[in-house]
């Protein structure tokens, strides 16, 4: 298939095969994987395409389905993984870079409040589009401002958090967005006590995910009053299989490609959990994971 591309000063991929780069480790093919050099590149090739686009970031939380992504699919590359102080404990990072780098970084400035990033292994983008969180903390609550660029016009705006309109792992804004940059906002502290929290964190998170595995993080949100492991444990599905796809015996709201899993073996098994919960509890599961893709 032929496809028409605007001319852009950044990198066109084709044909690149989704499950050599996602954390899954499944997905079919994206038609064309695209790495803007700059906004103003990025802002050129929405306004001069009618292809579908679809945005990913580090990939560590979504499944692409085995019959790949049509249309352009967007990455913010290395140009857009800065990271800097700005001033008044405040720090300000491309769409690109790791939340991990972020926290050490913002350790090292002697910034305290971004110390629960240092488990969550997404960028920026992915960070602010999934309000990422743990252990009581997320972005909505260190996020100042941010950058997006619209998918449907092209155009840079820039939002306030409460512009943004943060709920429990997402936000209210309309519309679909990249985000390209944000600051962020902690609060004075010391190196060495920051880092003591750091180790916290990440103690925590190796005594209690299957961090080494193929696998999306969480895969269904906490619904209002529940705790989804807990959902899924006491429906008896903890270890469960289907295909190559496992519930982990760890955390068994971690989905895992255990044994050379589709995408479909995955959703598929992610589904079952959904019905099962549904006649224990009574309780409808939400996907935390996105699904891209088709089938
Ligand atoms: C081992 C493990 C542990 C995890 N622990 C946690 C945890 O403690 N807490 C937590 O909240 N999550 C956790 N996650 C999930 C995941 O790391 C977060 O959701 C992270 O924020 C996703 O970022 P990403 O860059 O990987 O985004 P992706 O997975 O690539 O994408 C996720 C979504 O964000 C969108 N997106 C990505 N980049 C951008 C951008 N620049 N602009 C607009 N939209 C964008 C995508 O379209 C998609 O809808 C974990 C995952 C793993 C694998």
């Amino acid at each position: 298939m032929l496809i028409s591309l605007p001319k852009v000063r950044g990198i066109y991929r084709y044909n690149v095969s989704m499950s050599k780069i996602t954390w899954l480790n499944v997905g079919g093919q994206a038609d064309v994987l695209f790495k803007p050099r700059d906004i103003e590149d990025l802002i050129c090739l929405i306004k001069n395409t009618e292809l579908p686009i679809s945005v990913i970031g580090a990939t560590s939380n979504i499944i692409v389905r085995d019959g790949g992504i049509r249309g352009i699919t967007i990455k913010l590359g290395k140009e857009f993984a800065y990271i800097r102080c700005k001033d008044n404990n405040s720090i300000v990072a491309g769409g690109a870079a790791l939340l991990s780098n972020l926290a050490y970084f913002a350790g090292e400035q002697q910034i305290s409040g971004l110390e629960f990033l240092v488990g969550i292994p997404g960028t920026v983008g992915g960070g602010i589009e999934m309000n990422a969180g743990a252990y009581g903390s997320d972005i909505a609550s260190i996020v100042q401002s941010i950058k997006a660029v619209n998918l449907e016009d092209g155009n840079l705006y820039e939002f306030s958090s409460k512009e943004i309109g943060y709920v429990y792992r997402g936000h209210n804004l309309s519309r679909r967005w990249i985000f390209v940059e944000a600051e962020f906002k902690g609060v004075g502290s010391e190196h060495g006590i920051i880092l003591s929290k750091l180790k916290e964190v990440i103690d925590k998170k190796n005594k209690s995910q299957p961090l080494r595995g193929k696998t999306a993080g969480c895969i269904f949100k906490n619904p209002k009053d529940y705790q989804a492991w807990k959902l899924i444990d006491e429906s008896g599905c903890r270890g469960l299989n289907s295909g190559g796809a496992k519930i982990s015996k760890k955390h068994c709201n971690f989905l895992l490609n255990h044994n050379n899993a589709t995408a479909f073996d995955l959703e598929n098994l992610g589904n079952k959990i959904k019905d099962v919960v549904k006649d224990k509890f009574n309780v409808e599961l939400e996907w935390e994971v996105r699904v891209l893709g088709s089938y």
